[in-house]
């Protein structure tokens, strides 16, 4: 038998780490420290019920696991092999005891590919990465493919960027590939920065390597030598994790000088991000890593063109390369059956709010978002009415109940007035005002606007001072009139991307909840 024990930031949160002092000690106490293996892992993305630990072989899931409950477990069920009935998950329907991993209705509906190893392998060891196909896919590309292979192979498979924009990943790599220049890099984005998400970083502190080893795939398709994960420093374990797993690599020669024998030389650093909201946009990104201040500049020229020290250099962030090693393993064919006509393969998404199950999910694309939140995520608490849900976070938009039934892809959700952007999903209950959601949004993106336009400087300011009167009880009966022109110029008008999507939730909220901004006006103090 082993243990797992979550150690992602949210179980360590909810003391993990005490619990596995305990189950240690109790283990040495009965003398069973030989025979059973206790195994760190990174996130299983249920952390809402965390501490996690859960006992193999038959798979049983423990949630909310303390210290004090240690002796009975190590004693009861690694002992004796009963099961301990009351440190199962119930779930909030049924009330029912759901003792197996596969079983609970959290996991039933996902399709866990890009987080297939994060809960199940120790993320600071390289051969647990290795013993499950781990960098088998840089091994294929560097001994049976040419780079222009590994373009067409990405071509094909139709992954598109998971990071916001959706823009097609073999295309962006092709772009890198044949632009001019004997140097080239490549890029991570690590900055996850919107308000309520973490998939990155769950990936990043669960399974490290696969994340290398699409940055490797991806520097030999291009022709790039070196590399940089930028990565905000307020994520301490996943940068632990990285240095790690970099080392690692290292040491076994699968980063460096003539990696499988093939004469491709890759080498990797971590850039650790201050934290500004602006830096995840690309060109703020790579002014960071040069050691200046991180500010967008106007494109073209694109990174894949002039981009890290006037280079060459393809960016994409910590899930798109995620998704690189299984597909150059497993083929562009099996890939591109996964998802919708537009939109392949899966997408990880955070869900908080107002949900159960608060956690990560990855479910295949295509999926609705009723089963995504009522399926996977519980429902709602405290048996309150669903209102909307907020997806792609300061720089998406809402989806009332009438588009619960919605397909969730890229496309359909830029017809709906949102976004998938990176994939935070914050669900309201019906006691959330959405005026009140549209200001916390744009009271985020006003702070972190980095103040080099104008209509971002200065545009959402005076829309926030509009939002903040019409909360306030003090709007008048041009407000709304005046913030849908506002919002319509900044968009058109502002740099970068943070600006251009500044104004999505005000005008996704006027959208579908108009009425709730005219009861304000009306209830005029
Ligand atoms: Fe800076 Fe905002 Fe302009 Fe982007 S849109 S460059 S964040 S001021």
């Amino acid at each position: 038998a082993h243990v797992l024990i979550c150690a992602g930031t949210g179980c360590t949160a909810s003391g993990a780490a005490k619990v596995e002092a305990a189950l240690r000690e109790e283990l040495a106490k009965k003398g069973l420290d030989k025979e059973i293996m206790v195994v760190e892992t990174g996130c299983h993305g249920f952390c809402e019920m965390g501490p996690l630990v859960i006992v193999y072989p038959e798979g049983t899931f423990y949630v909310r696991v303390q210290p004090e409950d240690v002796p009975e477990l190590v004693e009861s069920h690694l002992y004796k092999g009963r099961i301990v009935q009351r440190l199962l998950y119930k779930e909030p329907v049924t009330h029912e005891s759901i003792p197996n991993y596969n079983e609970l209705s959290f996991y039933k509906k996902q399709m866990r590919m890009v987080l297939a190893n994060c809960g199940h392998i120790n993320p600071e060891i390289i051969e647990e990465y290795i013993a499950v196909g781990g960098y088998e896919a840089l091994g294929k590309a560097l001994t049976t493919m040419t780079p222009e292979q590994v373009v067409d192979e990405m071509k094909k498979s139709g992954l598109r960027g998971r990071g916001g924009g959706g823009f097609p990943t073999g295309m962006k790599w092709d772009f890198t590939r044949k632009a001019a220049g004997d140097k080239k890099y490549v890029v991570c984005n690590a900055d996850e920065g919107d308000p309520g998400a973490f998939m990155d970083r769950s990936v990043l502190e669960g399974d490290p390597h696969r994340v290398i080893e699409g940055m490797a795939v991806c520097g030999y398709a291009i022709g790039a030598d070196e590399g940089y994960i930028y990565v905000r420093a307020e994520y301490p374990l996943a940068i632990k994790r990285l240095r790690i797993a970099i080392k690692q690599a290292e040491d076994l020669g699968l980063l460096g000088e003539n990696i499988f024998g093939s004469g491709f030389n890759f080498r990797l650093k971590i850039k650790e991000g201050a934290g500004a909201f602006v830096c995840g946009e690309e060109t703020a990104l790579l002014a960071s890593i040069e050691g200046k201040r991180g500010m967008p500049r106007p494109r073209p020229p694109f990174p894949a063109i002039s981009g890290l020290w006037g280079k060459p250099t393809n960016i994409n962030n910590v899930e798109t390369f995620a998704n690189v090693p299984q597909i150059i393993t497993k083929g562009a064919d099996w890939y591109a059956g996964i998802g919708t006509e537009k939109s392949k393969g899966t997408k990880v998404f955070a869900l908080t709010g107002r949900i159960n199950h608060t956690g990560l999910a990855e479910v295949p694309m295509g999926i609705t978002m009723r089963e995504i939140i009522f399926d996977i995520g519980g429902g709602i608490p405290g048996g309150k009415k669903f209102k909307a849900v907020q997806i792609g976070g300061p720089s998406g938009g809402c989806l009332p109940t009438e588009l619960l039934d919605l397909p969730i892809d890229y496309d359909s959700l830029i017809q709906a007035g949102a976004m998938m952007g990176s994939g935070g999903l914050v669900v309201m209950d019906e006691t959330t005002c959405m005026v009140d959601l549209a200001k916390f949004f744009l009271t985020f993106t006003q702070a972190e606007s980095c103040g080099k336009c104008t209509p971002c400087r200065e545009g959402t300011k005076r829309m926030l001072e509009i939002l903040t009167r019409i909360t306030e009880g003090e709007g008048k009966e041009t407000d709304i009139a005046l913030l849908e022109s506002m919002a319509k110029n900044i968009k058109t008008s502002a740099l970068c991307g943070l600006g251009q999507t500044a104004p999505n939730p005000v005008l996704s909220t006027l959208r579908y909840f108009r009425d709730e901004y005219e009861a304000h006006i009306k209830e005029k103090r």
